[in-house]
């Protein structure tokens, strides 16, 4: 399929439906790690490939497996356009 390539545009669309930003003002590569920042101004840095494959996104607002306190759904929902859309579907 052509198109498949990513554009920094796509990165910024994609952070705004997680309720944050791209702070990175070019892309250097689909691996490369990017920095960005979180609907609660968390700044980090993640490959576009980890979170818009693999589904990640802040990672102090989304412990990892091995810590997973702190994990608040409601406060999350509540910035996170694209987490609500599920959040309403599991209703
Ligand atoms: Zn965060």
């Amino acid at each position: 399929m052509k198109g498949e390539e990513l554009r920094l545009a796509d990165l910024v669309a994609f952070a705004r439906e997680r309720g944050g930003c791209c702070l990175s003002t070019e892309l250097r590569g689909e691996g490369v790690k990017h920095r960005w920042r979180c609907g609660r101004d968390h700044e980090f840095e993640a490959s576009p490939r980890l979170l818009m494959r693999g589904g990640y996104w802040c990672p102090q607002c989304f412990p990892s497996v091995e810590d997973p306190s702190g994990w608040n759904y409601e406060a999350q929902v509540a910035i996170d356009p694209l987490l609500r859309r599920f959040y309403r579907s599991a209703e």
